[in-house]
């Protein structure tokens, strides 16, 4: 199936001259949506990942990383923007092009030496999938891998990743 097909480019969003890969398109149509979380899912069995968690950043990362979790067999962990999570929290700021964002993850969320693999829909510079590698740091458990849907290769974020795979199911 040409996935790429079923992404929708947006031009001039969210600001002038950048192109928005909406992935809307893709997540409402049905087979579409079944082969993206059959792919990833084989993907991961392919790369002989071992994952107990998939911890997903919001709030894209949260529509393919539950999915991904239950094929896998493994629990969801969702990183929040701040002020989301109700108990102790773990922060990390990181920077954007303009300013700095922060993520969130609940203390006990994992346990130390858990196996996690970090799943979002889309990476571009890497920023955000880079502070939710350290956050779980923080927490002590082992990223054993990356999951996107989409990566837009000229921006080469997986250069500020950690050394672990990285899988990715569409390149632009
Ligand atoms: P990065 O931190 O790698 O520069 O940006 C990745 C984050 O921004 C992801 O959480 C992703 O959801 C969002 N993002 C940036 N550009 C796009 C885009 O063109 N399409 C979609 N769907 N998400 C984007």
């Amino acid at each position: 199936m040409d996935l790429k097909s079923l992404i929708r480019d947006i031009p001039d969003f969210p600001k002038p001259g950048i192109v928005f890969r909406d992935i809307t398109t893709l997540l409402r149509d049905a087979k579409g949506l079944r082969y993206t979380i059959d792919l990833l899912k084989q993907r991961c069995v392919d790369a002989n990942l071992t994952v107990d968690y998939v911890v997903g950043m919001e709030s894209r990362g949260f529509i393919f990383g539950t999915p991904l979790a239950y094929e896998l067999g493994a629990g969801f962990i969702p990183v929040r923007k701040p002020g989301k999570l109700p108990s102790a929290v773990h922060s990390i700021e990181y920077q954007l092009e303009y300013g700095t964002d922060c993520l969130e993850i609940h203390q006990d969320a994992i346990q130390p030496d858990c196996k996690v693999l970090i799943v979002d829909d889309l990476i571009a510079t890497g920023g955000t999938a880079a502070a939710t590698a350290k956050l779980l740091q923080l927490c002590g458990c082992n990223l054993v891998g990356f999951g996107f849907i989409i990566e837009l290769r000229d921006l080469n974020g997986r250069a500020s990743l950690p050394n672990v795979p990285i899988i990715s199911l569409v390149e632009y």
